[in-house]
């Protein structure tokens, strides 16, 4: 140990920053794919969306919040994943590169296991690898916003991502079928969908529309009768995969104790 008897070497550890996140913010962790682009073509995921994929994304992030209980929510779509971790925190000291590389390298991990489970048919050829950064919120409005803001996106991209989709499946190729949708407005991408390929866009699955939200769900459970005959009731937290929507206040209504 260098440390012992004043070595002359423990000068070094003067060059260790120290990268401690502000007290009494919220801590939004994203982390995402990297060149998933050619891992998802490598893989020949279905596109836009392959929900096999898609639902090993959300069992790793289930994974990381059974892992790390301070994780409070999580917010998926696509080749990332948002999380949230309670203002009061104390996970790493609050060091933002250890809080970082614990998620990134827990997610890659799992996600390498969970692979046969998801996509049992295709050979894993590559190494999947993440990388993310960390995101203070002083305010839980700040943390939905956030969250509003990736859900929002996840709308516009999957939107795109399905009339592109479409043109090519239907001979077009990349530079047309981006010209097909340069400038277009949401009601015309619609109204393409509709009118083209027979796509109503509102009936589209849930997981590809809003994304996906990982959250503890408080469940409630009669165990048993006591000598009164009233019901005696156990309480416990769920991790739970859900597809709704968190830009409006309902869902935040509904669980007031996640971002309390
Ligand atoms: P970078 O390394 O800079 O992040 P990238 O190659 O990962 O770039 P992104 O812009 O992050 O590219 O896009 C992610 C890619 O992964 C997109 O091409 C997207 O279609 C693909 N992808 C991710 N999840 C799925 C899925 N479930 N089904 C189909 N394709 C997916
Ligand atoms: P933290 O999560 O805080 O980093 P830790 O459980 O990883 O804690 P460390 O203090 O980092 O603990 O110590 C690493 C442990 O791993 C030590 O107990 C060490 O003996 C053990 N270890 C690491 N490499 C080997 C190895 N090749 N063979 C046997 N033991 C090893």
């Amino acid at each position: 140990d260098c440390s012992m008897g004043n070595s002359k070497y423990e000068y070094v550890k003067n060059f260790e920053a120290d990268d401690r996140l502000p007290p009494s913010n919220w801590i939004v962790v994203r982390i995402h794919g990297c060149d998933f682009h050619s891992f998802s073509s490598i893989h020949e995921f279905e596109k836009p969306n392959d929900s096999n994929a898609a639902s090993l994304m959300n069992s790793c992030a289930s994974s990381l919040l059974e892992k790390f209980p301070e994780i409070v929510f999580a917010y998926g779509v696509s080749d990332e994943y948002s999380f949230v971790l309670s203002e009061e925190s104390e996970f790493c000291e609050r060091q933002a590169s250890e809080i970082v590389s614990s998620f990134v390298s827990y997610f890659g991990s799992a996600y390498v296991m969970k692979w046969k489970e998801f996509l049992p048919d295709k050979d894993l050829k590559e190494v999947p690898y993440f990388k993310g950064r960390a995101v203070c919120c002083p305010k839980a409005k700040i943390v939905r916003d956030y969250l509003a803001c990736r859900q929002f996106d996840c709308h516009v991209n999957n939107q795109y991502n399905t009339c592109f989709w479409m043109l090519i499946k239907s001979g077009k190729t990349e530079t047309e079928a981006q010209l097909c949708l340069k400038d277009t407005q949401e009601k015309e991408k619609n109204e393409m969908l509709f009118q083209q390929f027979g796509i109503n866009y509102d009936k589209l699955p849930e997981m590809f529309k809003k994304g996906s939200c990982v959250f503890r769900n408080k469940v409630e459970e009669i165990v048993k009768l006591d000598e009164g005959g009233n019901p005696v009731k156990m309480s416990y937290e769920i991790v739970t995969v859900d597809h709704v929507d968190i830009i409006g206040p309902r869902f935040w209504d509904e669980h007031p104790y996640i971002l309390h």
